[in-house]
């Protein structure tokens, strides 16, 4: 099969480089493993796809090299974005910021990106893996399988295979979060094959793991608080690395919620880096600490109370308990009875509740990864590769990931729009030069 341009991966970034390719005139295939284009949309948003946000700035964005997103964003901004929805049927709404379909439906935005592509022309081949890759002289094969997922207990694949030659290929194979929608990581492998620096993918947006056992305590627990992340190779050189507030997510496990969502590609690139990483937990972070213990200290003159019931008036009973197990005091205690010491510790607790973290929940729950293909190999103005002219990439492939709300879609609208164009570019500035070199 012969194509100008190959779309490896039908995701939101996939979706968007093929049609973004497609309206530039060229001639585009989009070759997707799985049995639907754009299963990950689906899941987005609880159902409903945040697909963009009107707050992003390029600061919202992490990667090896600092302010690698900005450029792409700006080439295809939020706003553009929120156009060429519209210009294909998916009016936006606003929630504080994040923006959906009108519907709140992620399936009339996947189903909206698919009919635009079989509208500009897509030539669209689901249950298709590329597997090899090769750089020719003018343009790349691509190897590629039937694939269909648990056919058989150790076989993924049919035997039949197929050649694809190409004058340009985007990789928009995604990462490796959530790989029951189909992005397992073999995208990095593609990519390495023809030369690229992986920057070490680890999950982000995902819950983080701790083995205390005060997680027992406090399971079930919804509350609001700030979440700081500290890393280092020792306790005495830990540095603050991130930190977030909103509702915290108390599991039985460890920490979950929005919050932590923000922080956690923190920790889980410190603890891939063999460093100890440590949650700081503060369940009153819009309070001063000296003006509670102020009111801590006048119930105890005052009132005789009993510590947890006491507190229970500020927060959830298994918090409460929580907070008093970690303080090393008993529930029953009066207040009156405490000392310097019992208060700080329980001021401590409140304000300042440490706790180990060993590890995330991993691909399977991440929203995101963190880390893919160097930025550093790529010219993010085009998204084309500096070591491999005629490839492209798009989306979560990259070592580029947003924060929570919209942002790793709107980083899948603006590299895949980026990559299409370019590649459309490329592929007809090529076919122009061949005519002009013809006598
Ligand atoms: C549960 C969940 C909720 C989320 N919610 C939001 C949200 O509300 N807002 C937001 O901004 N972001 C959200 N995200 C993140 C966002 O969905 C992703 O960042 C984005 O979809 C990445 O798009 P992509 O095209 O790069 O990769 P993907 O969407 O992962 O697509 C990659 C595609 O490539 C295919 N593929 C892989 N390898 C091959 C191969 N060798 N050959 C052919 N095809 C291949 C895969 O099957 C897959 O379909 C969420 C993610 C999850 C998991």
């Amino acid at each position: 099969m012969k194509t100008q341009i190959l779309v490896i991966g039908g995701g939101a970034s996939g979706m968007m480089a093929a049609a973004a390719a497609a309206r530039s005139g060229a001639r585009v295939m989009l070759c997707e493993s799985g049995s639907i284009l754009g299963k990950k949309i689906l899941a987005t948003g609880n159902g409903r796809c945040n697909f963009s946000n009107r707050k992003i700035r390029p600061a919202d964005y992490r990667s090896a090299q600092n302010g690698a997103a900005a450029q792409v964003l700006k080439n295809f901004d939020g706003k553009e974005t929120e156009e060429w929805f519209r210009s294909i049927g998916i009016p936006a709404a606003e929630r504080s910021g994040c923006l959906y379909p009108r519907s709140m439906q992620a399936s009339s935005v996947r189903d909206a990106l698919e009919a635009e592509c079989i509208r500009s022309g897509v030539d669209i081949q689901t249950g298709i893996r590329a597997e090899e890759m090769a750089a020719l002289s003018r343009g790349f094969r691509v190897i590629v399988r039937e694939y269909v997922p648990n056919r058989l207990p150790d076989r993924d694949f049919t035997p039949n295979s197929e050649r694809i030659t190409a004058n340009a290929v985007i990789l928009a194979c995604g990462g490796k979060a959530s790989p029951k929608t189909g992005s397992d990581g073999n995208g990095y492998a593609l990519a390495a094959s023809l030369g690229h620096r992986i920057v070490t993918p680890v999950p982000a947006l995902v819950p983080l793991i701790s083995g205390d056992p005060i997680c027992r305590v406090w399971q079930g627990v919804r509350t609001a608080g700030r979440v700081s992340i500290y890393t280092g190779r020792t306790p005495e050189r830990r540095k603050k690395a991130a930190e977030d507030t909103g509702e915290l997510q108390l599991t039985k496990n460890g920490i979950s919620g929005i919050p932590v969502f923000q922080v956690s590609r923190y920790a889980s690139g410190a603890l891939a880096g063999k460093q100890r990483v440590q949650a700081e937990l503060n369940f009153l972070p819009d309070s001063s600490r000296d003006r509670f213990q102020e009111e801590l200290l006048l119930a105890a003159h005052h009132k005789k109370w009993q510590i947890f019931s006491w507190l229970h008036g500020y927060f959830p009973d298994r918090l409460c308990r929580a907070m008093i197990r970690r303080a090393d005091l008993s529930e029953e205690m009066p207040m009156d009875r405490m000392n310097e010491a019992q208060i700080q510790r329980l001021m401590d607790a409140i304000f300042s509740f440490w706790l180990d973290i060993s590890g995330s929940a991993g691909f399977d729950a991440a929203q995101v990864t963190a880390g893919g293909v160097s930025t550093r190999e790529i010219q993010m103005e085009t998204m084309e590769s500096r070591i491999c002219p005629g490839l492209f990439f798009a989306g979560e492939i990259v070592d580029v990931d947003g924060i929570c709300g919209g942002y790793n879609l709107q980083f899948a609208w603006s590299s895949g729009y980026t990559a299409g164009h370019a590649a459309g570019e490329n592929v007809r500035s090529r076919k122009k030069n061949r005519q002009n070199d013809t006598p």
